[in-house]
């Protein structure tokens, strides 16, 4: 597993899950806390992973917001790159479970701090990769060995696109980091009812497509992106642009598809013991991630690109087993004990 810092920007927030399905929110007997957001989850499979991860966003100065801070450095996480928001509170999220086992979110953004982050709040030496010029010099070598975390990889979602100042902190975000080298992951992570309207959804997530080196789309986001009810090759590649090095589309218990410039073939999931499917594609990025991070090369290689996501399919499958999504992320050694059978 990768050494090399990887960033995830974005939202990080707090589900409340009744501990009953079926039954409205009120009436439910208990909740459950459960931390989450897209990007942190991704964060936190990395470094469960033994790889090295650093979370940026911006939290409410409150008691949830200092909760989930908290959970990321427990889980080894540098917080270095979080903002804590003095007037806005952390986002929430109040889940019901449906008896059809689907869920219905009701999220508390009005706004929550987490949209609030401003461009010039970002930790930008977290985010930016030495300029190999400075380099030359051994003073700015000196000074490099000092900034210990630097991104190999920035990794984020869409949801801070939806307003400002989080949307101009997201644009600089990738651009600083792009300047920078860092290979830039875009899991659009759809989330539909947090979007004034689908038009929007399309529109913002494509509009930041082609800046991405590595894109994951989930069977249900290609349908969405593309108004295709076809998952195959075709469409999958209609989202293809110049400059991306790899597609990837995750089908849940169908495994997922990969695309790159030369090559494209499927790599088939694990037959595990499903419970709740949250983060399993959080957690199919992380691990992905954190084999490419130091070696971008396994992407042109498509035997070694196929055990990579084996190893990330098998991820996301133990992730599935358990309740939840961090509680579920799998260490190394469980994830190859999955692949080796
Ligand atoms: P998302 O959470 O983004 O919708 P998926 O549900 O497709 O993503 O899950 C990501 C990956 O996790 C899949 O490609 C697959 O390898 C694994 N996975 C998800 N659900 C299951 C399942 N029910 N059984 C086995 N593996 C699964």
């Amino acid at each position: 597993t990768g050494k090399s810092l990887i960033v995830s920007f974005g939202e990080m927030l707090i589900d409340f899950v009744p501990t009953v399905s079926g039954v409205s929110l009120a009436e439910a007997p208990g909740f459950l806390k459960a931390p989450g957001g897209a990007p942190a989850n991704v964060a936190i499979a990395v470094a469960r992973l033994g790889g090295k991860a650093a979370f940026v966003g911006k939290l409410g100065d409150d008691e949830f917001g200092h909760m989930l801070a908290g959970i990321l450095k427990e889980n080894g996480v540098s917080a270095d790159g979080i903002n804590f928001d003095q007037g806005a509170r952390t986002a929430l999220a109040f889940v019901t479970l449906r008896s059809d086992g689907e869920r219905e979110f009701m999220f508390y953004r009005n706004p929550s701090a987490d949209m609030l982050l401003k461009p010039e709040e970002l930790n930008f030496e977290l985010i930016k990769s030495p300029p190999h010029a400075l380099c030359r010099s051994p003073l700015a070598r000196v000074a490099y060995i000092g900034v210990k975390n630097r991104a190999k990889v920035f990794h984020y979602g869409s949801i801070s696109l939806i307003v400002e100042p989080c949307r101009s902190a997201h644009l600089k975000a990738l651009e600083v980091a792009k300047d920078a080298g860092a290979l830039l992951s875009y899991d659009p992570n759809l989330r539909l009812p947090l979007w004034p309207s689908e038009e929007e959804a399309r529109e913002q997530i494509l509009s930041i497509w082609d800046k991405a080196d590595v894109i994951k789309v989930s069977d249900v986001e290609l349908e969405f992106l593309t108004k295709s009810k076809k998952i195959d090759d075709e469409t999958a590649l209609s989202l293809w642009h110049p400059n991306l090095k790899l597609l990837l589309v995750t089908l849940g218990e169908h495994g997922c598809r990969y695309y790159t410039k030369n090559f494209r073939g499927a790599v088939d999931a694990f037959h595990v013991n499903t419970v709740d499917t949250t983060g399993a594609g959080d957690s199919f990025v992380g691990a992905l991630l954190s084999k490419i991070v130091d070696d971008q090369s396994i992407i042109e290689d498509e035997a070694r690109l196929k055990e990579v996501l084996k190893f990330a399919n098998a991820c996301g499958a133990i992730t599935t087993t358990k309740k939840g999504a961090i509680p579920a992320l799998p260490t190394e050694t469980e994830v190859l004990n999955l692949v080796k059978g």
